[in-house]
């Protein structure tokens, strides 16, 4: 293991993650509400297993030969029973205690991104990333994972010119922004990358309002849904939605 997931899990271990509860502990923050579901005290637990995002995660990752005890022990017997496991993951074919490893870094590291940065990976995302790193740790994989190649279904899909929209201006300006090739995030310098291959992209921010087709999808989303789903006509629900955001048009080009 890298020597600062070693460290990670030396400070997890100890109790010292730097969680809302932790900050408010060390009254550094007011609140110890969880960012993400903002329903319970972000706890190092909460945060790496218990939340929605953490929960699906393990969901889709966890080997149904772990003990049930997986969802109910408290931290340190936890993180003594997954490193201590003989379960090899069916699917990454890799010892499960590398794997529940990389997959702490994942759920800690998107945690931070949604803090910092607010970008919030898809689960199976996290799923994918834990596992190609997991292998990469190992030695099952020799060479390290391109980040930017994982899940570049653009790119895949031989789409030479790509409009990208959010509505979350500060993920557009951070990616815009002629320094993101040197951002502190790994996930906005992989980005960056990726935009700079020999394709046209552009990074649009759009108000939410305007596009409600994409907000529709996005609440019908289901979390625990592992696969990307490519719609090549819209469906039924999203016509009139559609139409609406054709007549309210409103975006910049950054
Ligand atoms: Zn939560």
């Amino acid at each position: 293991m890298p020597q600062r997931i070693r460290l990670f899990l030396w400070v997890l271990f100890r109790n010292k993650l730097m969680t809302n509860v932790e900050r408010c502990r060390r009254h550094f923050g007011h609140s110890s509400t969880c960012p993400v579901c903002n329903t319970n005290d972000e706890s190092i637990l909460h945060v790496l297993r218990d939340c929605v995002v953490a929960s699906a995660v393990w969901h889709r990752l966890a080997p149904s030969s772990l003990s049930p005890e997986f969802y109910t022990t408290n931290l340190q017997l936890w993180v003594i029973n997954n490193l201590s496991s003989r379960v090899v993951h069916p699917e990454g074919g890799m010892p499960w205690p590398t794997l529940f490893i990389s997959t702490l870094w994942q759920l800690w590291k998107n945690r931070n991104d949604w803090v910092f940065n607010t970008i919030m990976l898809p689960i199976a995302a996290i799923c994918s990333r834990a596992i190609t790193w997991a292998r990469y740790y190992s030695g099952v994989e020799q060479h390290a994972p391109p980040i930017a190649s994982l899940h570049n279904h653009a790119w895949d899909r031989g789409i030479e010119i790509l409009q990208v929209q959010s509505d979350c201006k500060e993920a557009i300006q951070m990616l815009t922004s002629p320094l993101a090739n040197v951002n502190s995030s790994s996930l906005v310098r992989a980005i960056a990358k990726l935009c700079n291959r020999g394709w046209s992209v552009d990074l649009i921010w759009i108000a939410r309002s305007s596009n409600q087709a994409a907000d529709a999808l996005v609440r019908r989303a289901d979390v625990s849904a592992f696969d990307t789903i490519a719609l090549h006509s819209p469906p039924e629900f999203l016509r009139s939605l559609l139409c609406h955001d054709i007549s309210n048009f409103s975006f910049d080009l950054v």
